[in-house]
C-alpha cells in the first residue's frame, strides 16, 4: 500500500492537482495559500520528495516547531552537558542529542574527554543500564513530543517494577496544542491552515485539534508522510481555505483515530503532569511540557541533581526564528558558511528533522 502512495504517475498528478488548487486560490486572494508543516518529520519529507521545491512559486509551506531537538531550549542542553559530569553516572540520550551544540561544549565531546554517555533507541534501554548498574546514576534525557512522553512513562513503570533508586529522567518533553496557540496569539506570521503531524496525532486523536477550528477559526489536515500523502494532505487543505471552510481533517484514518490513543493517554496522565516548559526561541510557555507527579519525584532527575546552570551564551544561530517560522535557513548567514551537517552551530542543523539539515541535504544551492 506505502508504494502506491510513491508511485510517479500519482505523485505526479497529485502535484499538478495541488498546483491547480493553489492557483484557483492564488487568483482569488492575490497570493500565495501559506501553510505550516507542524511536524519535523514532514518537514524533512517534503524537502527529500522535493515537493516543497517543485511547489515554491505556488505553495508558500513554512516549517513549524515540531523537531523536539531543535525545540530544546539552550540552558536545556547546557544542563544535560552539565550533568555528565557528575560523578558516577551513566548518561543516555537520542542519537541526535550528542551533536547539539551547548554554549561551551556538546555531549559528543564530553564522551570523548571520558564522560559515559550512551545512545539509546529508547528510554527502557536506559532503565535496563541502571539495572546492570546498581552503583551508578542513570540519567535519561527525556526530550520529545507526545508520541515520546508514553514510553517515558513506560520507562518509568519499569523502574518502579524493578524498585530502581538510581534511575532518574531529566524532562524536557513538549506539547503540540500549547505551542500552537503561542504561535497564534503572537501572530507573528500568518498562516492559513496546518498539516497537522501523523505520528503525534496517533496518541492525540482528531479532536484534540479542534481548538484551531473552534478558537483561532484556522483549518488542519492530518497528514501522512508518503509524497502522495502529503500531497493529498495541501489538496485538501487548500481546498478547505479555497472553499473559506474552516474544518479539521484526518488524511491518515488507517493510523490516526478521532480519540486517539486512549492507553498513551492514560499512561501519560499516571505519570506526568502539566508543567511550564522553556522553547528553543520562544521562552517559557506555561504548562507546554510534563513534569513528574509528585509521587514519582524519586525518578525527577532535576530534583535529584542540582545543576546551576548560567544563562546561555549569545549565539547567531537563527534557529529560534526558523522554528517560529519567520525565517528559512538560507536567510541566516551561517547557513552553508560557518554551519554545515558536519560543522552544525545550532540544533537545526544537527537533528534529522531539522530545517536546516532539510534545506541543506536537499534545497542547497552549491
Ligand atoms: Fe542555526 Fe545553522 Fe540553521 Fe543558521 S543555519 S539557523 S546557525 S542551525
Amino acid at each position: 500500500k506505502l508504494d502506491l502512495f510513491s508511485d510517479h504517475h500519482l505523485v505526479r498528478q497529485s502535484l499538478a492537482a495541488v498546483i491547480e488548487i493553489a492557483e484557483a486560490f492564488k487568483l482569488e486572494k492575490g497570493r500565495m495559500p501559506v501553510l505550516m508543516e507542524v511536524c519535523g518529520s514532514h518537514t524533512m519529507a517534503f524537502a527529500r520528495s522535493g515537493i516543497k521545491q517543485r511547489l515554491m512559486d505556488h505553495v508558500k509551506l513554512i516549517a513549524g516547531p515540531g523537531c523536539p531537538v531543535c525545540v530544546t531550549d539552550q540552558k536545556s542542553i547546557d544542563a544535560m552537558i552539565q550533568l555528565a559530569d557528575e560523578p558516577d553516572t551513566i548518561l543516555c540520550t537520542f542519537g541526535d542529542m550528542m551533536r547539539v551544540p551547548g554554549s561551551a561544549s556538546t555531549l559528543m565531546k564530553a564522551k570523548t574527554e571520558g564522560k559515559d554517555i550512551r545512545v539509546v533507541y529508547s528510554p527502557l534501554e536506559s532503565v535496563k543500564i541502571a539495572q546492570q548498574h546498581p552503583d551508578k546514576e542513570v540519567i535519561f534525557l527525556g526530550i520529545g513530543f507526545e508520541t515520546t512522553i508514553p514510553i517515558l512513562a513506560l520507562a518509568i513503570r519499569e523502574a518502579e517494577k524493578m524498585e530502581l533508586h538510581n534511575f532518574t529522567i531529566w524532562m524536557t518533553t513538549k506539547l503540540v496544542e500549547p505551542v500552537l496557540r503561542e504561535l497564534l496569539d503572537a501572530g507573528e506570521v500568518k498562516v492559513d491552515g496546518f498539516l497537522l503531524p501523523g505520528h503525534v496525532s496517533v496518541v492525540l486523536g482528531k479532536t484534540s485539534y479542534d481548538f484551531l477550528m473552534k478558537e483561532y477559526q484556522v483549518p488542519g489536515v492530518i497528514s501522512g508522510f508518503e509524497p502522495v500523502q502529503l500531497l493529498t494532505g495541501m489538496y485538501k487543505l487548500i481546498d478547505l481555505l479555497h472553499n473559506q471552510k474552516v474544518d479539521i481533517l484526518n488524511d491518515y484514518t488507517h493510523v490516526v483515530k478521532e480519540h486517539g490513543n486512549a492507553v498513551a493517554r492514560e499512561l501519560l496522565h499516571t505519570y506526568f503532569e502539566f508543567g511550564d516548559e522553556a522553547w528553543r526561541g520562544m521562552n517559557v510557555i506555561p504548562k507546554s511540557g510534563l513534569v513528574l507527579k509528585d509521587q514519582y519525584a524519586r525518578f525527577d532527575a532535576k530534583k535529584k541533581f542540582n545543576v546551576a546552570v548560567k544563562e546561555p551564551r549569545k549565539v547567531k544561530c537563527r534557529c529560534g526564528e526558523i522554528i517560529r517560522g519567520l525565517i528559512n535557513p538560507e536567510e541566516c548567514v551561517l547557513f552553508n558558511k560557518g554551519c554545515t551537517p558536519v560543522h552544525p552551530i545550532g540544533p537545526c542543523m544537527v537533528s534529522s528533522e531539522g530545517t536546516c539539515a532539510a534545506h541543506y541535504q536537499y534545497m542547497r544551492e552549491e
